[in-house]
């Protein structure tokens, strides 16, 4: 064996030893002992600081070069009370200071550790499983649904006419049960996700607030839709709204699992322009129509044929 031969030989042995070291460097640190030095108390105070979507923002907004209480005030469009309410909460914890002369407020260390803890996050947050639903898709009719299911959040997507994991449209939920929701039975799972769901958005459209980060937010009223863009975090949303209500369609699509939305069109009902809209079974007959009004989504009335 040459010289050259024996030294690439060895440096193979050193990359083997190498990639072993890294194994049990990691197992080491995943199995750091957890030593926290302070009183409790002072580690759930931190926590609280951004127990809110608004202060998550916040923290953000405020990370970038820091922000006058003006801006804040300009951009988020809460009233001064609220956001005095959630700064205040963010200095208490540590995480935002206010610079005494400028009375700028700026991002602390700690407060850029918990931006960077938050960035991590998005990795695992990334994760979901795949589970084929008994269901049929509520739009096409032709496909069985597929659910991606994190812990906190499920997409609904149609393999027929959805596009894989929803690429062309889904159904996106939060999901209320976080990693409980392995002990719930699916369909369980499914209807109470829409409905939390549908409230969580209901309550944002009433209040005129972001669906994602809460602050205050003219919404566009169309003819057949609801469209909000929140210029503070970038979040879009288009609500269909001559579509059966969510809350009905989870009870309906749960019970027959094959049903079909149809769009009738626009009627008067109790004096107000409405949208006519139905559900129909695998049979094709009308289990409920719902009467929609235009451009606002309020239901004006129902008939149900059982
Ligand atoms: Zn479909
Ligand atoms: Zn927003």
């Amino acid at each position: 064996m040459s010289i050259e031969e024996r030294i690439l030989e060895l440096e193979a042995e050193i990359k083997k030893l190498q990639i072993e070291i890294n194994k049990i460097k990691d197992e080491l640190k995943l199995r750091k002992k957890v030593e926290l030095v302070f009183p409790y108390s002072i580690y759930a105070n931190i926590l609280k600081g951004l127990a809110h979507p608004i202060r998550v923002l916040l923290l953000k907004l405020i990370s970038d070069n820091g922000r006058y209480f003006a801006e804040l005030l300009e951009l988020t469009r809460l009233s001064s009370a609220t956001l005095n309410f959630h700064i205040n909460a963010l200095k208490v914890a540590g995480l935002v200071r206010q610079d005494v002369e400028r009375g700028k407020y700026e991002i602390t260390d700690l407060g850029r550790q918990f931006l960077d803890i938050l960035m991590n996050l998005n990795v695992k947050l990334g994760e979901f499983e795949t589970k084929e639903l008994d269901l049929y898709c509520f739009k096409c009719g032709e496909a069985r649904m597929f659910a991606d299911i994190s812990p906190f959040y499920i997409r609904l997507w149609c393999p027929n006419c959805g596009g894989k994991h929803g690429s062309t449209w889904c159904l996106f939920l939060l999901n209320p049960f976080g990693e409980d929701w392995r002990h719930k039975n699916i369909d369980v799972l499914i209807k109470e996700s829409i409905m939390y769901s549908y409230k969580q958005t209901g309550d944002s459209l009433k209040e005129s607030r972001c669906i994602n980060c809460g602050v205050k937010i003219k919404y566009k009223h169309y003819e057949d839709r609801i469209v909000g863009e929140c210029k503070v975090c970038g979040f879009k949303i288009s609500l269909d709204i001559h579509d059966i209500s969510l809350d009905r369609l989870a009870e309906y699509w749960i019970r027959y699992r094959k049903i079909k939305e149809k769009v009738e069109g626009r009627v008067k009902r109790k004096g107000k322009e409405c949208w006519k809209v139905s559900l129909l079974d695998s049979k094709g007959e009308v289990k409920l129509t719902q009467y929609i009004e235009v451009k606002t989504g309020k239901i004006i009335d129902e008939e149900i044929f059982e």
